[in-house]
């Protein structure tokens, strides 16, 4: 039988297939937030409670599930963790998070219990500051390195995403930019082209608009681009959620693809998650059929290779770059789900 499988995003897909095809869900990337209560009176941060908690996370995975990249939070507890003249209250309820996050890592480590670490999800600690940094994360080299430590000021959807982005090695766009800070800054120096990401301009924290990074890039403002792949690649790193911009929205695919291969790298990170994203894209260089490995800079050129190793482990989704794949027929008896993270069309046939 034929059926025609709509994939999130714009692609309609021809499948042969023997059995019905059930909805996979996304990947599923575990998070578990704990709030860190006042050491004088033991209550909550002002504001910081699980509905404000749940509706936040339901906007980060409105931002994530618009970057097409099979993959959803899962937001698995909200717990409070502290208390009056408790230890972990008295060391980090007030204390800047940028500053202070590896020690809060080291701590929480050593005496799991008290502090509700779990080591298969992503634990999220906010505390009761109002200066300083709103958030902080570590990239997943470091010795210290599976904490996301926010403030009051930081239970921001975009803010959580953005130091999520980092737990996944993404970086900064503006990453590189010279002069290093801008502090003081009067004009002159360079963007930053630091951020390994091929789909993002060069940027600078600095710009306050669109049209800086529109004129630097294209001598013209934004809206006299008439062009909309530019007009696309400008809204997407001006408003990306890696920089220092406003209105912070968008991921592009080639960071959710450093993303996607950061957790195939990291067993740190493939402990917080359901599966692994397996890649499939007719230009990929890889020759050795099935042998490839399906992660993103590795990926099958033949969707037959991805449908088989996918169907297999039945956690992992495959990602679609566009054209045209030829399948042999096959049995399909657990769920599978393909999705794009690229413009274009796909067909299988
Ligand atoms: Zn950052």
């Amino acid at each position: 039988m034929q059926r025609i499988i709509k994939l999130p995003g714009t692609l309609l897909v021809m499948l042969i297939i023997c059995v019905p095809v059930y909805a996979q869900d996304y990947l599923k990337i575990r998070v578990s937030f704990k709030i860190i209560v006042s050491p004088y009176i033991g209550t909550n941060p002002p504001g910081i409670n699980a509905p404000a908690i749940e509706s936040e996370m339901a906007e980060v995975n409105r931002l994530l599930q618009s970057t097409k990249s099979g993959m959803l939070f899962e937001l698995v507890e909200v717990e409070t963790v502290g208390g009056v003249q408790d230890s972990v209250s008295l060391k980090f309820y007030d204390v800047s998070v940028g500053v202070r996050r590896d020690e809060l890592e080291i701590a929480a480590e050593l005496d799991p219990i008290n502090y509700k670490w779990r080591e298969d999800c992503i634990n999220v600690y906010i505390n009761g500051a109002t200066l300083g940094r709103p958030g902080a994360c570590s990239f997943p080299t470091f010795t210290q390195d599976e904490v996301v430590f926010l403030s009051s000021e930081g239970l921001v959807a975009t803010t959580i995403l953005h130091e999520i982005g980092h737990f996944f090695h993404l970086i900064h766009t503006h990453q590189g930019q010279s002069p290093d800070s801008c502090d003081g800054y009067t004009g002159g120096g360079l963007p930053g082209s630091a951020d390994l990401i091929d789909d993002t301009l060069d940027d600078f924290s600095c710009w306050d608009s669109i049209d800086s990074m529109s004129m630097y890039h294209f001598s013209q403002a934004f809206n006299d681009i008439s062009d909309p792949a530019s007009q696309k690649l400008l809204l997407e790193s001006y408003h990306n959620i890696m920089s220092y911009h406003q209105d912070e929205q968008y991921l592009t695919a080639d960071q959710m693809k450093r993303w996607h291969d950061k957790i195939w790298v990291h067993t740190s990170r493939q402990d917080v998650v359901t599966g692994f994203p397996r890649y499939v894209d007719k230009a990929s260089p890889c020759t050795l059929g099935c042998s490839c490995s399906g992660r993103p800079y590795d990926a099958y050129a033949d969707m037959d290779c991805a449908i088989d190793a996918t169907v297999s482990s039945q956690d992992d989704v495959i990602i679609v770059a566009p054209g045209t794949y030829d399948l042999t027929t096959k049995t399909i008896n657990s769920p599978l789900l393909m999705i794009s993270t690229k413009e274009g069309g796909v067909l299988l046939r």
